[in-house]
């Protein structure tokens, strides 16, 4: 397990479920304004507020809370010296993987969807870049429902996965459409393992004909054929959600 200031890997069911080869660190920031300012400018638009992944697992723990709020806090009080941090961080997390003989995968956005690909610039020795640049070594990916970041070249090192929500009908269909548009992967949260598995395999009309994969056997979304529907089953408040949020 590594724990940096603000990565951390080996604590998360989906991640040690991997395929071993990599090993995976992700940051866990408060979402949404719950840290005072937004993280995640889709989120009332999408309607994921109530039904977010923030209260799954470690989650559920009031000091795990607080140390997720303290972290936001520091991204939103200095850009800079967060970026400093996180280089620090990815630093130590490259050196433990070299150590344990795996690839290094980072999700950044485990509870918050900022764009770092765009103006969150950092310094590695005498490089200056976004972190994709600065850490070519290391496998970046994110689930977004800011579906305009699948319209951009983003780096070789980053893969994004559109997270689909039907809570906003307006929404959806902009998620159906970028999805068809840039060929983009689409996550979504199924009520249960049980309605996730019975589409598992199949080419369903109201999944836009797109093939459903089990995204749960593995976290590794850069490593899926592309053109799927991730389906993922409801974890935390996700279960009982009623925005729209959730399939079925
Ligand atoms: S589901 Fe994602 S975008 Fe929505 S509030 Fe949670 S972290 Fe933010």
């Amino acid at each position: 397990m590594f724990k940096g200031t603000l990565i951390r890997s080996g604590n998360n069911a989906k991640t040690v479920k991997g395929d071993g080869e990599f090993e995976t660190a992700i940051m866990y920031l408060a979402p949404f304004t719950m840290a005072g300012s937004n993280v995640c400018p889709m989120a009332e638009q999408a309607g994921c507020v109530a039904g977010c992944l923030n209260t799954a697992g470690r989650g559920a723990f009031n000091n795990v809370q607080k140390a997720r709020i303290a972290k936001t806090k520091r991204y939103l009080a200095s850009r800079t010296a967060f970026m400093a941090e996180l280089v620090t961080d990815l630093e130590a997390f490259v050196r433990y993987c070299k150590r344990k003989g795996a690839k290094p995968a980072v999700r950044l956005n485990g509870t918050s969807d900022i764009q770092w690909e765009v103006a969150h610039f950092a310094s590695r020795g005498d490089e200056r870049g976004s972190v994709f640049e600065l850490f070519p070594e290391i496998q970046f990916y994110d689930y977004t429902k800011i579906y305009k970041r699948a319209y951009r070249d983003l780096p070789a090192n980053y893969a994004l996965v559109l997270s689909y929500s039907a809570a906003n009908p307006a929404y959806a269909a902009a998620i159906q459409k970028t999805a068809a548009e840039t060929g983009a992967n689409v996550a979504m949260v199924f009520r249960s393992k049980a309605l996730r598995d019975a589409f598992v395999g199949k080419v369903a009309d109201e999944f836009w004909s797109m093939p459903v994969i089990d995204g749960d056997e593995t976290d590794m979304r850069f490593l899926d054929p592309k053109g799927v529907v991730v389906g993922l089953y409801a974890k935390g408040k996700a279960k009982t959600d009623e925005s729209g949020f959730v399939v079925g």
